[in-house]
């Protein structure tokens, strides 16, 4: 059959929860985090082309905003005791929706699935979906990588994002191998009528920002794309690692700033906690000897 059958109703979301869910963020509960008075704690604006990891306690804010103009991040998250816990854009995607934005929450992968963030304040929420299909701030794609563009233009290039989020981590003994699937912040993407992948340049102005709370204490990482607003992407022929277009492609790079908050008033925090794991059991049907004279653990 060459078309599939649309005879029947459109299908529904694959993942819903209950009111009340943990999937569900209280709004007025972040509403007011987002709202309270804060103290900030830490901030750097991040250069072009680069990349830079800090730390955030839990129950703090951060602040990511795009001072200079539109400017596209590559954001990666940890737990800051557990870097074996990070986020897991792919089931954020399935969790909440394509392209995320306030109330959303961020996973980390298994064997934990509990909130590492939850998005507080976005100031393109109101973007929607353009007359492309496009969405703002990308959980499709990915960080670019210097292998990919060694593998579709034959040039080397030290500053994707990728290598950027490698040289972030590496001062907080993480290695090439814990870098991960990002969230792309400020960037347009969609899939268009094949499926396939697009972006468009990022809608960001000077002050536009994304907010993010610390559900558990997190290491967070960002890289400046090179790519810079993506407004001239492209691999090979202009691409980033191309040396003699790098010019136009400087030209739409830009900084991103950072900022990182506590509360003023703790209380308000009051009833907040760090979210449990799931208390899944772990043996994923197996019963594994104890030893020779042993039986199954139960
Ligand atoms: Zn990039």
């Amino acid at each position: 059959m060459a078309q599939s059958d649309r005879s029947h109703p459109p299908p529904q979301p694959a993942y819903q929860a209950a009111p009340g869910s943990i999937l569900n963020a209280d709004r007025s509960f972040y509403d007011s985090v987002a709202k309270a008075e804060r103290i900030p704690t830490d901030s750097f604006t991040l250069p072009i082309r680069s990349g830079r990891a800090w730390q955030v306690p839990a129950g703090h804010i951060v602040r990511i905003s795009t001072p200079d103009g539109p400017q596209v991040g590559d954001l990666n998250i940890w737990n800051l005791h557990n870097p074996r816990e990070r986020f897991w854009a792919a089931r954020t995607r399935q969790l909440h929706a394509s392209h995320v934005s306030t109330y959303d929450r961020l996973w980390s992968c298994l064997p934990y699935l509990r909130p590492i963030v939850t998005i507080i304040g976005d100031s393109l929420a109101d973007y929607g979906v353009d007359q492309y299909g496009g969405r703002c701030h990308d959980l499709l794609g990915t960080r670019c990588d210097p292998y990919v563009n060694k593998m579709l233009t034959g040039d080397s290039y030290d500053f994707h994002c990728h290598s950027n989020l490698i040289r972030a981590v590496v001062p907080f003994g993480l290695t090439e191998f814990d870098v991960h699937d990002v969230l792309n912040v400020f960037q347009v993407t969609g899939l268009n009528a094949e499926g396939k992948y697009f972006m468009e340049a990022s809608p960001a102005k000077k002050g536009d920002f994304i907010e993010f709370f610390a559900e558990q204490p997190v290491l967070m990482a960002l890289s400046t794309c090179p790519g810079g607003d993506l407004s001239t992407w492209g691999w090979g022929e202009g691409g980033a690692g191309e040396e003699g277009e790098k010019k136009s492609m400087l030209e739409c790079c830009r900084p991103l700033k950072v900022e990182v908050f506590r509360l003023e008033d703790a209380s308000v925090l009051k009833g907040w906690k760090e979210p449990e794991v799931p208390q899944y059991r772990g043996s994923h049907g197996m019963n594994v000897p104890v030893g020779e004279q042993q039986g199954c653990r139960s």
